[in-house]
């Protein structure tokens, strides 16, 4: 089922392929359809009627939305897609360890990622599923494309709600406060508070001229709400999906486009802060590439030792999993 007009042969298309079309596939194929930036959309899911429901949804969403092809689809529908975008796998269940569900990811990844480098090899494969910095490096040893194109959302959510945080105490528009949280989508996770700003202004300056008294203790609130916001939505609704929906149309925005657009994303990190073969977040650069570049910026002495510990956390979970037995999907 496809909202038409269908592409004609030979026309340049956009492709968009996005294996699990569960909450977070599911929202994130509807942001994409509304945002306009691909031509076409496949849908994947193991439950062939999911992906089916699903499409048939938001194909009748197209007289109001721009045209776009959607349609579910099998691996051969990949080919050509400029992004594959991973969400399938499933979240953390009441009583299931990290370390259980690193394992049960890790197989759906290890099962789906050189199946998506086959057909399409010039794809960039980007990962939501979790244990997020953990599977970006499982899709990386198992797909065989270059570290470039493989990205894991990694820190992109966090960021985002640190910001959005930040900005509701601030009473300013999130996108003008200009703040990371790098490491792990975890625990483990660091927020870079000696360079965020607003404006240029010291984000803790920014608290002062707000009229905030304790600007630390303000700060440390945010940040903790933010590491903990998962936890949060997940008691209250079962998932998160709109953010991360957000953030994936925003790194395949960039990379359609070409915007070299600055994102927190996960990629593997091979030297930079002393730290090896590990994925994590850093600020990188996005454009049609993939990871163009990571910028390195500089981090105080207690921000490096939390991205080292955060970086050490996510070592030993990869370790972890390549000793243990893998779980079936
Ligand atoms: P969900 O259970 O709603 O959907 C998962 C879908 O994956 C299901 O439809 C299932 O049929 C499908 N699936 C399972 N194995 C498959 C396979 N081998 N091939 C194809 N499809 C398969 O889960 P969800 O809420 O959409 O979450 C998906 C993943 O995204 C989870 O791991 C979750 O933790 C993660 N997530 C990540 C972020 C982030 O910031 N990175 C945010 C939210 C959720």
């Amino acid at each position: 089922m496809t909202a038409s007009p269908v592409p004609r042969p030979g026309s340049p298309t956009t492709r968009i392929g996005i294996i699990g079309s569960g909450h977070v596939g599911a929202t994130f194929a509807y942001a994409l359809l509304r945002s306009g930036v691909a031509a076409e959309i496949v849908l994947l899911d193991a439950d062939r009627d999911r992906a089916e429901g699903e499409v048939m949804d938001l194909v009748h969403a197209a007289p109001f939305e721009r045209p776009t092809r959607i349609h579910a689809g099998d691996w051969d529908d990949l080919a050509g897609a400029a992004v594959v975008v991973m969400a399938a796998g499933s979240g953390q269940r009441p009583g299931q360890t990290r370390l259980d569900l690193a394992r049960r990811n890790a197989a759906v990844v290890a099962d789906i990622a050189p199946r998506v480098a086959a057909v399409a090899p010039d794809t960039i494969l980007l990962l939501a599923t979790n244990p997020v910095d953990v599977l970006t490096h499982v899709a990386l040893a198992t797909s065989g494309l270059p570290a470039t194109r493989v990205i894991g959302s990694g820190t992109l959510l966090d960021t985002a709600r640190f910001r959005a945080l930040l900005a509701d105490a601030l009473d300013v528009d999130p996108r003008s406060v200009h703040a990371v949280v790098v490491g792990e989508h975890g625990d483990s996770e660091v927020p870079v508070w000696s360079l965020a700003n607003v404006a240029g202004m010291r984000i803790r300056d920014a608290f002062t001229a707000h009229g905030e008294p304790d600007p630390d203790a303000v700060m440390a609130d945010i940040f903790a709400r933010t590491r903990d916001a998962a936890y949060r939505i997940i008691e209250r609704k079962g998932a998160t999906y709109y953010a991360i929906a957000s953030g994936l149309v925003r790194v395949i925005e960039a990379i359609v486009r070409d915007q070299r657009t600055v994102l927190t994303v996960s990629s593997l990190v091979d030297g930079a802060y002393g730290l090896h073969d590990v994925c994590l977040s850093l600020p990188a650069v996005v454009g049609r590439n993939g990871i163009e570049r990571v910028l390195p910026i500089e981090l105080d002495g207690a921000e490096l030792a939390g991205l080292r510990r955060s970086a050490s956390v996510v070592r030993h979970a990869i370790e972890e999993l390549a000793s243990g037995e893998v779980a079936g999907p």
